[in-house]
C-alpha cells in the first residue's frame, strides 16, 4: 500500500460513518504527507481544519490506521508543510507487525524525475496521441526533432506525466546526457533566491550545462519579468546549442497573460502539442491499466460508473479507483455497485443545483452556532453581526442575488445594509486568512449535502 492507498482506505472508512457534508467539510484536501518510523503526517489546508480533525477526529483516525498498520505510534497534522502537533502518543512501544507495504518511487535529486511516470504506462488516445508522438521522438533524438516542444492541456490530463515519461525515457537512452525536470515556480524560485544570494553566475551555470530541459507549469512565469528574462536567455543558450527544450503548460502560448512577446514567441517557435479531454473508451482503458498495476480488477459496470461520472480529469479517475482500491484491500472483497456510489458519492457533487438562500443561512448558523432566527435579527452583538454579514456575502456570491433581494431575505433590511456587509466581508477576506478560511469551509459545506 502506498500512502495514498492507506490515505484511501482511513477516508472510506470514516466516510461510511459521518455525514457527507462534514465529511466533504473536515477530509476535503487532506493527504498524508509522511510516514516515517511510525509517525504519520497528515496536511489538512488549514488551522481550522486541523483543530477539527484533532479534537473531533484524532482518536478514530489513529484506529483505523493503527488497524491498518501496527507500526503506526504517531498520528500528527500540519497545515501546509509547517506546524507540527503530537495528538497521540502512546505510552508503551506498540510492536511491529509490519502489516503493509509503503513503495514510494523515489524522486533522483539530479534530475528531479520521478520514476513512477513512463511512456510504457501512459495510455494513449485521439486526445492525447500527438501530444505523446512528439514526446516519443523528442526523447528519441533530443534536440534534433521538435525544439521547443511546448504541451498544453487542462487540468489533471498528463501533461507532468509525458514530460517525465520523456526525461525518464532520454536517461534511459542516452545514459550520459544531462536531464533536469523543473517545474515553473521552483525555477522562479530559484532566481529569487540567486538573485538574493549574489549567486547568478552560478546559477547560469547549473542551467546552461543541462542537455534536456523541462520546463513544467510555464503559465506560472506569467507576470514574473526578472525570471522570464533570466529564463530568455537560458533559452537561448541552449537552443543554439542544440539542446531541447520541452515545455508545458494549462493553455496556449498565446492565451499566457503576461508573458514577454520575445518569450512568447521562443514558445510558438517549434511544436505545439494539445492534450484534449480522454474519451469513454480511453478512460475506461486507463482505470483498468491503473486497477491492474494495483492487483485488483472491478467489474465493467463499475468501470463504467465510474467513467461515466468523471469525464475531464485523470487525476480524479485515479482518486476515484484509489477508493475503491482501499476498500477492496481492507474488505477483501470488491465493493458492489450501491457501495461504489456511496464511496464516490462525495467526488461527484454537483454544487449549483444544493444552494439556496435558506440553505446559505441555515450552513452559516451552524457554523457559527447561532440560530436561525439570531442570524436574521437585528440584533448588533458583534458575535452576530460577523456571521450576519459572512451570509449575506455568500448569498451575494453564491446565488448572484441583488442587493435588495438579499436585504429581504434578512428580515426586510435596507438594500444599503447588504452592500455594507458584503463590501466589507469583501475587504476583510483579503486582509484576513482566518476569515477566508472559515468562509471556504462554509462554502465547502453549502455544497456538500
Ligand atoms: P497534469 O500535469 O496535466 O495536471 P498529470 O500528468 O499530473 O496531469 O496527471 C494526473 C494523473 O493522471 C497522474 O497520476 C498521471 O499518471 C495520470 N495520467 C494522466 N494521463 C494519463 C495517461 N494518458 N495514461 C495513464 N495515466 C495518466
Ligand atoms: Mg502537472
Amino acid at each position: 500500500m502506498t500512502q495514498e492507498e492507506l490515505w484511501q482506505a482511513v477516508l472510506a472508512q470514516i466516510q461510511l460513518n459521518i455525514s457527507q457534508a462534514n465529511f466533504a467539510t473536515w477530509f476535503k484536501s487532506t493527504e498524508i504527507v509522511s510516514f516515517k518510523e511510525g509517525e504519520i503526517v497528515i496536511a489538512v489546508p488549514n488551522s481550522f481544519a486541523k483543530e477539527w480533525l484533532e479534537n473531533k477526529y484524532g482518536k478514530t483516525i489513529f484506529k483505523i490506521l493503527y488497524n491498518l498498520d501496527k507500526e503506526i505510534k504517531d498520528v500528527k497534522y500540519s497545515v501546509g508543510k509547517s506546524e507540527l502537533k503530537v495528538i497521540r502518543r502512546p505510552q508503551v512501544p506498540l510492536p511491529s507487525a509490519g502489516q503493509l507495504e509503503f513503495e514510494e518511487f523515489k524522486i533522483n535529486k539530479e534530475t528531479n524525475l520521478n520514476p513512477r511516470y513512463t511512456f510504457d504506462n501512459f495510455i494513449i488516445g485521439p486526445f492525447n496521441e500527438l501530444a505523446h508522438a512528439a514526446a516519443w521522438a523528442a526523447a528519441k533524438k533530443p534536440g534534433l526533432v521538435y525544439n521547443p516542444l511546448f504541451i498544453y492541456g487542462g487540468v489533471g490530463l498528463g501533461k507532468t506525466h509525458l514530460l517525465q515519461a520523456l526525461g525518464n525515457a532520454v536517461i534511459k537512452n542516452f545514459s550520459q546526457k544531462k536531464v533536469r525536470y523543473i517545474p515553473a515556480e521552483r525555477f522562479t524560485a530559484g532566481v529569487v533566491s540567486s538573485i538574493k544570494n549574489h549567486d547568478m553566475e552560478d546559477f547560469k551555470i547549473k542551467y546552461r550545462a543541462i542537455d534536456v530541459l523541462i520546463l513544467d507549469d510555464v503559465q506560472f512565469l506569467a507576470g514574473k519579468e526578472k525570471t522570464q528574462e533570466e529564463f530568455f536567455h537560458t533559452f537561448n543558450t541552449l537552443y543554439e546549442a542544440n539542446k531541447q527544450i520541452i515545455l508545458s503548460s494549462d493553455r496556449p502560448p498565446k492565451a499566457i497573460p503576461a508573458l514577454a512577446e520575445r518569450l512568447r514567441s521562443r514558445f510558438e517557435g517549434g511544436m505545439i502539442g494539445d492534450i484534449g479531454y480522454p474519451d469513454y473508451e480511453t478512460r475506461v482503458a486507463i482505470l483498468k491499466a491503473k486497477s491492474q498495476e494495483r492487483g485488483v480488477s472491478f467489474s465493467e459496470e463499475i468501470l463504467d460508473y465510474i467513467a461515466s461520472n468523471i469525464q475531464r480529469n485523470i487525476r480524479e479517475l485515479e482518486g476515484a479507483l484509489n477508493r475503491l482500491v482501499a476498500y477492496q484491500k481492507i474488505n477483501n472483497q470488491n465493493p458492489n455497485l450501491e457501495i461504489t456510489k456511496s464511496l464516490l458519492r462525495s467526488l461527484f457533487l454537483s454544487p449549483n443545483k444544493v444552494a439556496n438562500p435558506k440553505k446559505i443561512i441555515q450552513t452559516v448558523a451552524e457554523f457559527y452556532d447561532l440560530k436561525e432566527r439570531e442570524i436574521l435579527s437585528n440584533s448588533r452583538k458583534k458575535e452576530i453581526v460577523k456571521p450576519r454579514q459572512v451570509a449575506m456575502f455568500l448569498l451575494r456570491e453564491v446565488l448572484k442575488g441583488s442587493y435588495p433581494f438579499i436585504g429581504r431575505k434578512f428580515g426586510g433590511k435596507d438594500h444599503t445594509t447588504a452592500i455594507h456587509a458584503c463590501e466589507k466581508i469583501q475587504k476583510e477576506l483579503e486582509a484576513d486568512e482566518g476569515l477566508s478560511n472559515e468562509v471556504e469551509l462554509i462554502r465547502q459545506r453549502i455544497f456538500s449535502a
